[in-house]
């Protein structure tokens, strides 16, 4: 099975937390606000720190690497930018994200 590299999910990732921070936060083009940069500090971290060799896919991962609180926050960050990527059509970053 094909494996997403933590690079690639990484960009996924500030992908979906850019358009999130520019639509939620109306934040200016590509920028984040403290929160947002905080989180995808803290999402980089747990990436690359991953003890996991080969990285499962982190919703089957048994570490648990996130906490309670940035966890939800990351999940409310999927489902809104979720949904702007499928209503521009863009679900290959959809599929790439969640079912890889
Ligand atoms: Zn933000």
């Amino acid at each position: 099975m094909k494996s997403v590299s933590p690079d690639k999910q990484l960009q996924m990732l500030t992908k979906f937390i850019e358009v999130y921070c520019g639509k939620k936060h109306r934040t200016a083009d590509e920028q984040l606000c403290d929160e947002c940069a905080e989180l995808l500090d803290y999402a980089a971290d747990r990436l690359t720190k991953c003890p996991m060799d080969p990285k499962p896919k982190c919703k089957d991962c048994t570490v648990h690497c996130y906490d309670d609180a940035h966890r939800a926050r990351i999940k409310e960050i999927m489902k809104f930018s979720g949904m702007y990527f499928v209503k521009r059509g863009r679900l290959d970053w959809l599929v790439k994200y969640f079912l890889n």
